[in-house]
């Protein structure tokens, strides 16, 4: 997945990803991911040790640079958030930038070991990092997310969750997988959770993983068994079945949310019309 120790050829078209702070660097004038040269991007060379090879995108390597903290006096870039560039690049490119800052996430926070402290080395044939003092070994954390539409003849049941609530966005349900559980577990019990109604059918749509900051969501289709709507009122503060001619503000089918209301919206106006 992962390659280290490689080399780079100076004049030939790559694509960057460098990372400072929590944002990515742009080109002005260069909207989406940044592709250039290495000789042209003499803001970063002194990382060039530090280059770690994400994988390939339309003939061009991928590359990975990780500056920290680092500030950057240049007219001639721009530092953006993760969600923007995704919101800019087509979906093959997604997994790569998501994968680039996951790797990120993880060298910043594995720099010592979690069971005696000594620094780690990172590995050079994979992508972990080693103690060489105790033997842990640690690889890039991903945590399984479900993520459901639940559908009820032509109604589909959205919940507006604390951080959609000031643009008045409603989504589908989704949570963390619990340690020791299945999927289709951790679906039954978070739909219970967040608006206490049953769900039944459940049948696997697609997968994405979304780096904020290591999800890999699992979407599924479900439809309504039973029980009334009530919010938990921590996670989800409004849930609602919404006819699929009147419904809010949702996301864009860039995310996977999107992908399944669109999808539950398609298999409604087909049912409909046979
Ligand atoms: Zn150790």
């Amino acid at each position: 997945m992962v390659e280290q120790n490689i080399r780079i050829q100076a004049d030939q078209l790559a694509i960057w990803l460098i990372i400072i702070g929590d944002k990515v660097v742009q080109l002005i004038h260069q909207p989406g991911y940044l592709k250039s040269a290495w000789q042209d991007l003499s803001f970063v060379h002194a990382y060039q040790e530090q280059i770690v090879k994400i994988g390939d995108y339309e003939d061009h390597a991928c590359f990975l640079i990780d500056m920290g903290n680092e500030q950057i006096d240049s007219d001639a870039i721009e530092l953006i958030s993760l969600r923007s560039i995704l919101m800019q690049v087509e979906k093959p490119f997604f997994g790569i930038a998501a994968r680039a800052w996951q790797v990120a996430l993880f060298m910043r926070t594995h720099r010592f070991c979690g069971q005696c402290g000594t620094t780690m080395q990172q590995i050079d044939w994979e992508m972990a990092m080693h103690c060489s003092r105790c033997n842990h070994r640690c690889y890039p954390r991903i945590s399984p997310c479900i993520i459901v539409a639940i559908r009820h003849k032509n109604k589909l049941l959205l919940a507006q969750g604390k951080p959609h609530q000031s643009r008045q966005m409603y989504s589908t349900l989704a949570g963390f997988v619990e340690s020791g559980e299945t999927l289709e577990e951790a679906v039954h019990r978070e739909v219970m959770e967040e608006v206490g109604v049953k769900v039944t059918n459940l049948r696997y749509f697609d997968s994405q993983p979304w780096p904020f900051p290591h999800s890999l969501m699992v979407g599924f289709l479900a439809d309504f068994a039973g029980g009334d709507i009530v919010v938990d009122g921590h996670e989800i503060i409004d849930a609602q079945w919404f006819d699929i001619d009147a419904l809010p503000l949702t996301p864009p089918t860039l995310s996977i949310a999107g992908q399944l209301i669109q999808r539950t919206i398609e298999e409604i106006k087909q049912d409909q019309s046979s």
